[in-house]
């Protein structure tokens, strides 16, 4: 079982990436913030927690997403591995996706980090709000939050995952194509 990680500041294109990358490879793509974003249109007690802190820039709590992440797990175990795109995304995720893994014999094989400027942040999130309609694109200031919020919680795994030998760094600037290609070339 292959645990692949998705990483890279909001806008570096984990998701247009993710949706290539699960098709060639056979792996299931679990986004934590597609997940949340579906328990916001149900309205569930858990949606209703996360939309304020979502619609802020804000992270939702790590027990949350850790929660969904377990479940998510649990309920296939037939697939042959995870993309994890938008997890973890503090030390504290990390370590206990770290403990989950290991408890069942698997470990984090690759952290794949699209990395790109803050400058082509703002442009390429502006331009998903166009697209995607999502509140927390629409609004300078909340994208802004989301940068912060990603140099000082989840910037900090580049150096976890450095020191346990898996972070591959990918040039997030290029096309599609050519990241895609940069990928494949990690994990094919
Ligand atoms: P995303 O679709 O990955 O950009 O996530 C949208 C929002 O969902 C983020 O700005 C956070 O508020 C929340 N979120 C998604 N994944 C996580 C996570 N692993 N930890 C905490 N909050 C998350």
């Amino acid at each position: 079982m292959k645990h692949y990680i998705l990483f890279g500041p909001p806008g570096a294109g984990k998701g247009t990436q993710a949706k290539l990358i699960v098709e060639k490879f056979n792996l299931l793509h679990i986004s934590t913030g597609d997940l949340l974003r579906k328990e916001i249109a149900l309205g569930t007690p858990l949606g209703l927690e996360a939309k304020q802190l979502i619609n802020d820039g804000q992270l939702v709590p790590d027990e949350v997403v850790v929660g969904m992440i377990q479940n998510t797990f649990a309920a296939h175990p037939e697939v042959e591995g995870f993309l994890l795109d938008g997890f973890p995304r503090t030390i504290a995720q990390a370590q206990k996706l770290d403990q989950i893994l290991q408890e069942s014999g698997g470990q984090v094989d690759k952290v794949l980090s699209l990395a790109i400027k803050d400058s082509t942040i703002f442009d390429r999130i502006a331009n998903r709000a166009k697209i995607e309609g999502r509140k927390d694109d629409a609004d300078p200031a909340i994208i802004q939050n989301r940068i912060d919020t990603y140099h000082e919680k989840t910037e900090p795994l580049i150096e976890y995952y450095k020191k346990k030998g898996n972070y591959c760094e990918i040039p997030g600037e290029q096309s599609i194509e050519e990241v895609f290609d940069c990928i494949c070339k990690v994990i094919g």
